[in-house]
Formats: structure tokens, sequence, C-alpha cells
């Protein structure tokens, strides 16, 4: 239900877990965020308020200087912590907003590959389909234009790649989804009230927007296209 993506210079979860918090009102079940430790995905998530996953991080504290988290608004799979985002692979991490409307006939597809799920979700069809065109050499690029060709229904996600410290991507088609523009740190977020603690600078996603985000820079494409958006000042402030 609310999404943010930071990749940046400092230790990201503090600054996932304030952004999550001003995602609070929209409503949500469960919660959790998820990094790179030495290139590998570490997840926290609790169901439940995020007292309970702030409680979850005090017991296991989690590093990174590049993270997502999300409050989730469960429609697929019961509020539990299985199926509380990010979804992960050992390749990738998603959190996403809104529904994938064929996810049982990708998930078919999935599984007929041997690919096992690991939980009720619709999201889970996400990673499970990017994990297969990265374990068929495909670049997170050419793997997030492929997909949103796949995609059905309204949604924002994010997504964080195991070994890749140097890209976030992000998605959207119905959903809202915001870049906002930092110094040497670079954010994706539900909208610019998520972004206010860390910038004013933002630009707002247009539909089959995907994007890649580098610390310092965002590219947006459309397609296989590149395409530019606007950066606008957010009157919100942090
Ligand atoms: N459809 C997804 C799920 O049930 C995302 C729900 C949301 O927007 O939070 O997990």
């Amino acid at each position: 239900c609310g999404i943010i993506g930071i990749i940046g210079k400092a230790s990201v979860t503090p600054l996932l877990v304030d952004a999550l918090k001003r995602l609070e009102y929209r409503g949500y079940d469960s919660a959790g965020v998820a990094t790179l430790i030495n290139g590998h995905i570490e997840r926290r998530r609790a169901e439940g308020k995020l007292v309970n996953l702030e409680a979850r991080l005090a017991q296991e504290p989690l590093a990174g200087t590049i993270g997502i988290g999300h409050t989730r608004w469960a429609t697929h799979g019961k509020p539990s912590e299985r199926n509380a985002h990010p979804i992960a692979t050992d390749r990738v991490a998603i959190v996403h907003n809104g529904i994938i409307e064929n996810f049982q006939e990708l998930k078919d597809e999935l599984e007929a590959e041997g690919r096992r799920f690991e939980s009720d979700t619709d999201t889970e069809v996400v990673a499970q389909l990017l994990t297969s065109m990265l374990d068929r050499q495909m670049s997170p690029e050419q793997a997030m234009g492929k997909a949103m060709e796949r995609l059905r229904g309204a949604f924002a996600l994010v997504a964080l790649f195991s070994g890749r410290h140097d890209i976030l991507m992000g998605a959207r088609r119905g959903s809202s989804l915001a870049v906002g523009y930092g110094d040497g740190e670079m954010y994706v977020g539900t909208d610019a009230l998520a972004l206010a603690p860390f910038t004013k600078r933002v630009s707002y996603l247009e539909d089959d927007d995907w994007v890649v985000l580098t610390a310092t820079d965002c590219k947006v494409y459309q397609g296989h296209t590149e395409v530019k958006r606007e950066i606008r000042q957010s009157g919100i402030s942090g």
C-alpha cells in the first residue's frame, strides 16, 4: 500500500522506517524492509503495526545503504509475516502496491518452469518472473522492460537486485510512484509526502513508466524508449 526505496550513502533502514510512518495514513496490515548486505538480500518483516517491525529491527538490526520498504494492505494472501513485502527470491526483492491481475496465469507458467513460490501473494509472480529472466542472462533493465509487457493490472513497484548496490528499479501503471532527487542519494516512493523528509525535488511518474535509479541519477523509460519527466518543487515540508 505504501512504497519507499532509497539508494545512497547513509544507513537506509531508519530512513525507510521514517518514510513508512508517513505512509501509515493509507492503512496497512503488515510492513517490511530489505537491504543489500555484501550483495545479498536481507529482510525484516512483521505483521501488524510499524512498532512490531521496529521491535524486529531492534532485535536484529539491518545495515545497508540501499533498500526498500513497504506497508501492505493485503489483497491476495492473508496478512502474515510470510506474505509481508518485500517479497524476494535469491536474486530480487519486490515491494508492490495494487494487483497483478494475470498472476494465476504467470504463476502456472513459472511453476511449470520449476519455480517454487513461498508466499500467497500476487506480488510474488513479479519477483519470480524477473528471476526467471535474470536466470536467462537478461540484465535487470532488459528484465524490467520485458516484465512490463507481461504484467496486467494496476500497480506500482520497486525492485532491489542482489549483487547490484548501484541500481534500484521502479515501475508504475495505475498506482502512483514518485522519484525524489537528493544529494548523492536518490529516492522512489508512493508520493511526495513519503519523500518529504529527504528532498523537495520530486518528479511524478506516468503510467507505464519504468525507472532505473542510481545514487546520483534517474532514467525513465516507456517501453524501450527513454523519456524525460519534469522535476518539480514539492510544497510539503519534511
Ligand atoms: N496485492 C499485493 C498483496 O496483496 C499488494 C497489496 C498492497 O497494495 O499493499 O500483497
